[in-house]
Order: structure tokens, then sequence, then C-alpha cells
């Protein structure tokens, strides 16, 4: 059985704003879970009413098969990071950490055990007498990440605790995070509007949108497998080309160039045919057009724009006709700016959405 399910869960704030739409989901002991989405689409909400701060004005929350909407934040069993941690300024980093311990009344030997244990694995250990104002940021943060850490508690609960590090910084603590995760054994739930956070923590990510849940999968199933418009433009850096084509004849064209759709929408084309679809690709999908006659390429070309050397890829923004795309090039490949560039995407990376409902067309 599920270690946390939330089913059917809504948030209603008193000012009758809808934050949270039945939200379902269960949650496996050990799993590392991200809620990613825009700002405002409801995962600190969600979170919050997981965590006991916040009332669950609809649904049910279960822990280990217990309802648990009643219970409070100490009974629950959960720890909590916050964006904004706060640390007491007047103690030293020994006594932050230890904090929590002794409002428990655990006893000294075993506070200074947890304390210098936790201090090790986040590298704090030669930090332990100073005060919060001669750290870095990084520091700080690790002290707050330290303080729930020290507690032994089933769930985990972070929301954007990188939010204040530098791009070095979170790259660190990404990985110190989830293998902190691991040594604990606990359930994690990590709130973040990064997508390379949720791509690179995650068991699985939740991606959000205006208070619904849009899509839950592993990281693969969310990047390869969108279930709309919304998570295959929120998912991956650059975001993936969306470009609205009608269906002629089971065919859309794009700058005079054909793709024949019959084959993929089958007994679909009917119901498309004389709409619009739209067509979707990633930037790293394409490849160079290397002449060859492929049957299983779109080939398309397009006037070069304006092109960003990175290092190990480039980007290179384009006009196919009045359609602006962005594409993921090697860097020995980069083409000249002005010129025409002439590349492939293979059928099988070209996603296809309704128009209407932006949902996948499978
Ligand atoms: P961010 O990434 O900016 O923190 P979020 O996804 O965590 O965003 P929430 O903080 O959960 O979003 O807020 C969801 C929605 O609920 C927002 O539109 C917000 O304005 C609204 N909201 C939050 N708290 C309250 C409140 N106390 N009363 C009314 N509406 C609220």
């Amino acid at each position: 059985m599920a270690y946390l399910t939330l089913r059917n869960i809504n948030k209603i704030y008193p000012n009758g704003f809808h934050a949270v739409h039945d939200f379902n989901l269960e949650i496996e002991k050990g799993e590392f879970i991200v809620f990613v989405g825009p700002s405002g689409c409801g995962k600190s909400t969600t979170l919050r009413m997981i965590a006991g701060l916040e009332d669950i004005s609809k649904g049910e929350f279960l822990i280990d098969g217990q309802l648990a909407n009643q219970w409070g934040p100490r009974q629950r069993g959960i720890s909590m990071v916050f964006q904004s941690y706060a640390l007491f300024p007047n103690m030293t980093v020994f006594d932050n950490l230890a904090f929590g311990l002794n409002l428990q009344g655990v006893d000294e030997d075993e506070i200074e055990n947890r304390v210098n244990k936790t201090a090790k694995i986040l590298g704090l250990t030669d930090y332990l007498d100073r005060m919060p104002r001669a750290l870095s940021g990084g520091q700080r943060q690790r002290v707050a990440v330290g303080r729930s850490i020290i507690r032994k508690v089933g769930v985990f609960l972070m929301d954007e605790p990188l939010s204040n590090l530098d791009a070095k910084q979170r790259v660190t603590m990404r990985s110190e995070i989830t293998q902190i995760h691991r040594e604990t054994g606990a359930s994690t739930i990590y709130v973040t509007h990064d997508q390379t956070e949720a791509m690179t923590m995650a068991d699985r990510i939740v991606v959000m949108k205006a208070g619904y849940v849009q899509q839950v999968g592993t990281p693969r199933e969310v990047y390869f497998n969108p279930r709309n418009v919304f998570v295959a433009g929120f998912i991956g850096e650059p975001p993936m080309n969306f470009v609205r084509l009608p269906v002629k004849g089971g065919k859309v064209s794009m700058n005079g160039q054909e793709m024949d759709l019959r084959k993929r929408l089958g007994e679909k084309i009917a119901k498309y045919d004389g709409k619009e679809v739209i067509v979707g690709f990633r930037p790293e999908a394409s490849v160079p057009d290397n002449g060859e006659n492929g049957e299983n390429v779109y080939r398309l070309y397009g006037d070069v724009e304006l092109t960003e050397m990175l290092g190990d890829n480039a980007n290179v923004y384009m006009n196919i006709g009045p359609h602006r795309v962005i594409l993921k090039v090697a860097p020995d490949g980069i083409p000249e700016m002005d010129s025409v560039y002439k590349f492939m995407i293979p059928v099988d990376k070209v996603y296809l959405f309704d128009a209407e409902t932006e949902m996948v067309i499978d």
C-alpha cells in the first residue's frame, strides 16, 4: 500500500479562490516526488495541506492507510524546509541544528550524535560554532536542510529550498539532497518551478498548471510522452517547438514542405481533415539534412535569424515561413546567420496535438 495517499484533494481559500482541484496521487515509501509548474499553480498550497499547515477543503489525505486530514503537523511525522529558511540569528549552527531535538526532549548525547552526523552529511562540521551571519548563503541553506533532516521522520517536504542559491551552488545541492534522500529512505516531496531540478531529482514528477495536475510520470515519461501541449512545452529546455497547421488531404505543410499524416492518424484522419493540428518537435530532435532520401524524416528548411554558441551545443533561432522555431545543433554544425538551413526531424520525434483540446493525438 502507498505510504501517502491524496484522494481528490481540493483547496478553496476563505476568499473563495479554488487553488487546487481534485489532486490525486499515491506516494510510496522512499519515493522522491517533485511538484513542478509555473508560479501560482498550487504547488505550495498542496504541500502545505500535506504538512498540516493548511486545511484540506475537500478530499482525503491518508498516511500509511489512516485518514490524516485532521492530524496536526507533529502527528503526521513530516518535516518541512521552506523557501525562506529562518535560522535563529543568535544561535550557533550547532544550536540551530539541535533546536528541534531539544524541544522534543531528546537526551544530550543523542543530540550531539545526530548533530555531528547531520553536519557531516552536509559538510558543516567545521562551521558548528559559527553564527548564521558568518556563513555564506549556501551554507545557511544547508543548515536549513539540516534542521529538517535531523528529525527522524517518514516524509520530508521541501518548498523551493534552492531558490536563494547561485547556479553553481544549486547544482551541488541538487545532488546532495538526492543523496541525503537515499540515505534517509524517507519519502520526499519537493516543490520547484525549475524543470531541470524536476528532471534531475525526481523518481516521479507531478506537472501542475492553474490548480490542476496535468501529468504524473517519471522524468522519461513526461519528456518522451507528454500528455498535452502544456507538459510538452514546460519540460525540456529550450522548450518544444509548436506550429499550428491545417490538415489538407491527410497532409500538413510548412513552407511548402509536406508531411503525410495518414499513416500516423489512421482512422482519426477523417476527424482532422480540414481542421488544424499542433505539430511539435524538440530543438534537440533536428539533424542536418544530409540529402539522402529518407522515408521516416520530415525535411524542413528555413532562414537562420540568430545563433547562440553554448559550448557543448548551440541554439539556432530560425524562421520557417511565418513560423519561428529553435533548433539545438552540434557546435561544429552551426549554420551561418542569414543563411538557409536545411534539416530533418525523424517522424517518430514529431508530436501531434489536437489544436482545440491541446491533448496529444496518439
Ligand atoms: P509559487 O511558485 O509562486 O510559490 P505555487 O504554485 O506554490 O506558486 P501557491 O502558493 O500554492 O502557488 O498558490 C496557488 C494560488 O492560490 C495562487 O493563485 C495564490 O495567489 C492563491 N493563494 C495562495 N494563498 C492564498 C490565500 N491565503 N488566500 C487566497 N488565495 C491564495
